[in-house]
């Protein structure tokens, strides 16, 4: 055996099936380590369609995107612990999910062929970036809120990106393939290209003709509130994955205006200056992330946490990220004009306060003792807004307990809410995978989330 071997892996999903070679990862390294399942097939060149050429394909992602995002999680410990299980198979569904015990994938067929979502890097660094953010934030997990549960999608898919950059091999051939020019589709912005044309198979309308969702997109925010809660993948609804795709759209315009920025010659960025807008994006995405108070226009909040950051990181960038959210009008022109002198107060607040809660009647659930939520409740950092639909005003954000009961009226009316022993179902949802559970406490009933889960869902 070599000093060093190496391992045969997909650049980023098994449809572009571009094969590269990579550095056999190290899967005993203890920042934010992960506990792979036994038996761990020798590190070698396996060939695709084998167990053991799925092991290293997955162990190679997921090892590649800790290291990256590492050092930006404080104590580099999992929110469920030292060591993060990942679960390669659990059985057949076209789904992958995280639930705080472990990132767990599954397998499905299409045309004859099994589909297995742990062996897309895509994928793979979509769950772990649900790990990573509920590390760094973990009182987003409960929080009762469209754009809070979205925000936590298209971090899963942000992550999926920046940790493809980190792929010398991919930056260059983005860099072809485009001209130098992210903000066009390409195998960058195409997440899941194989889970993608598996789910269209049974659903032609979930997904987008080309991948599972494309960071390419021209979804402009609306408050999710308003959306209908169903709508096919070519327009919005309030459901998680499809909003995600605003604030991931964004920021998939904030990549390519920040490297045409920061290049030397803005007409032929290079790979490492790529490397480095990468870099730069997911420190100014973690401290826009930790300095979001959790309220109901949490993407507000986020993306003027992210101007300051950026403002701090490389001034050429805040424009172009400044332009990016007021195009989707995450922002309104006056928040993003203002965003320095936006702190509501000088007084720092606890961003990790807890939510409180909120209790709801809910007899409309078919459950007879209030329904305690966690609302979306932190007082507010920013008074950041988005913008009005019609117009360039701003819009006025619901309240937390209007949220709240939006949010959940989605969750029940799309059976993905466990009745468990709580109370008799008043819906049959049949066998859906449930993202949230009842549980009995005191005299009420507190909603819990379980899992996100990112496949045929909707
Ligand atoms: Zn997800």
């Amino acid at each position: 055996m070599p000093a060093d071997p190496t391992v045969s892996v997909w650049e980023d999903d098994p449809v572009p099936a571009v094969l590269v070679s990579r550095p056999a990862p190290d899967l005993t390294a203890a920042w934010l380590a992960y506990t792979f399942p036994d038996p761990q097939p020798e590190a070698a060149e396996y060939q695709p369609g084998t167990p053991e050429f799925r092991f290293w394909v997955a162990a190679e992602a997921l090892r590649r995107g800790a290291d990256f995002w590492g050092r930006r999680v404080p104590g580099g410990q999992w929110q469920p612990g030292a060591s993060l299980p990942v679960v390669l198979d659990a059985g057949e569904d076209l789904n992958a999910f995280y639930d705080r015990a472990s990132i767990s994938f599954f397998h499905g067929t299409l045309n004859g062929d099994t589909v297995y979502s742990g062996e897309s890097a895509d994928v793979l660094c979509h769950e772990m970036g649900h790990a990573i953010l509920d590390a760094v934030k973990p009182e987003l997990w409960n929080a009762a809120s469209h754009e809070v549960a979205a925000f936590h999608e298209s971090f899963g898919d942000m992550s999926a990106i920046l940790s493809a950059l980190q792929l010398p091999s991919l930056r260059s051939a983005i860099l072809a393939d485009t001209g130098g020019s992210l903000d066009q589709s390409s195998r960058l912005s195409r997440l899941a290209e194989q889970l993608g044309a598996a789910i269209r198979a049974q659903r032609p309308d979930l997904v987008d003709p080309d991948c599972l969702r494309n960071a390419v997109n021209s979804f402009s925010y609306q408050d999710p509130v308003n959306l209908p809660q169903r709508a096919p993948a070519s327009q919005l609804s309030s459901e998680a994955h499809s909003f995600s795709r605003v604030f991931t759209g964004a920021f998939f315009d904030g990549l390519s205006g920040m490297l045409t920025a920061r290049a030397a010659d803005a007409n032929a960025p290079t790979e490492e200056e790529l490397a480095q807008m990468a870099s730069d994006m997911a420190d100014i995405l973690i401290l826009g992330v930790q300095n979001a108070p959790v309220v109901p226009n949490f993407y507000a909040q986020v993306a003027a946490g992210m101007l300051e950051a950026a403002d701090a990181t490389n001034t050429v960038y805040t424009p172009v990220l400044r332009a990016a959210f007021v195009q989707r009008a995450i922002l309104s022109l006056d928040s993003a004009a203002n965003v320095a002198n936006l702190q509501a107060s000088t007084e720092s607040i606890p961003m990790t306060e807890s939510l409180s809660s909120l209790a709801m009647s809910a007899d409309h659930y078919g459950l007879t003792k209030p329904l305690l939520v966690h609302a979306a409740s932190h007082a507010r950092a920013y008074v950041a807004t988005s913008a009005a639909t019609h117009g360039n005003g701003a819009h006025e954000p619901a309240s937390s307990s209007t949220a709240a009961r939006a949010y959940v009226d989605d969750l029940f009316t799309r059976g993905r809410v466990h009745y468990g022993d709580v109370a008799k179902a008043h819906l049959n949802h049949g066998k859906r995978l449930r993202s949230h559970k009842l549980v009995a406490e005191g005299g009420a009933i507190r909603l819990h989330r379980c899992l996100f889960d990112c496949g045929l869902t909707r």
